[in-house]
């Protein structure tokens, strides 16, 4: 695979298709036994999750429900700072089992931040699901259940995230070089 170039960046292959495709085999037959039975509703974090959600999801051999939501922050009046809310959350989460995806884990803070949202709907359990997480860039309290991959703390492409709104569509994972 050649390097590619995103706007001013160059980017090259990091992450190929065929590793994605198997490491989403094993995430994806982990949770087909931990949920077994018990309909979990999969929330898919917009917009870098939307291809790691629709791929993992078709992978699930269980009954499973799927869902979207877009999180918007803003400066809240309290000492904590940001809020971080949700857009288009229409589901009923009381009593249900939730699996959050994400595309990546970097500092946690989005996750830290949304996670009350979700736990004030009572739902019967919450495990997030990611794509990456940057342990070394972590800086709040969110820990993965399920990661495809952990990477170094480098900026990534593709496979649903992007650079300034491009590289989304890149079938492989590639790092600015
Ligand atoms: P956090 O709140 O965990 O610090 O940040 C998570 C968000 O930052 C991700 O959902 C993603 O949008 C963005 N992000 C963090 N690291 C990267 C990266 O290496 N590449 C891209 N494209 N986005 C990233
Ligand atoms: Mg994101």
């Amino acid at each position: 695979m050649p390097d590619i170039q995103i706007h001013d960046k160059v980017f090259v292959p990091f992450i190929s298709k065929e590793k994605i495709d198997s490491q989403l085999a094993v995430i994806a037959e982990r949770i087909n036994t931990d949920y077994a039975g018990k309909i979990p509703l999969v929330i898919g974090i917009l917009n870098g999750s939307f291809i790691f959600a629709a791929d993992l999801f078709r992978l699930l051999t269980i009954e499973a429900e799927i869902s979207f939501i877009k999180l918007a922050s803003y400066k809240g009046t309290t000492s904590t700072g940001n809020v971080v809310t949700a857009i288009g959350m229409e589901e009923n989460l009381k009593g249900r089992h939730i699996i959050i995806v994400e595309d990546i884990i970097d500092t946690g803070k989005t996750l830290a931040s949304f996670m009350p949202e979700i736990l004030s709907r009572q739902p019967a359990s919450v495990k997030i699901a990611t794509f990456l997480s940057k342990p070394e860039a972590l800086q709040h309290d969110v820990k993965a259940d399920y990661c495809a991959f952990e990477v170094e703390n480098n900026f990534v492409v593709g496979y649903g995230l992007d650079y300034d709104g491009l590289g989304r569509n890149l079938p492989e994972l590639y790092v600015l070089k």
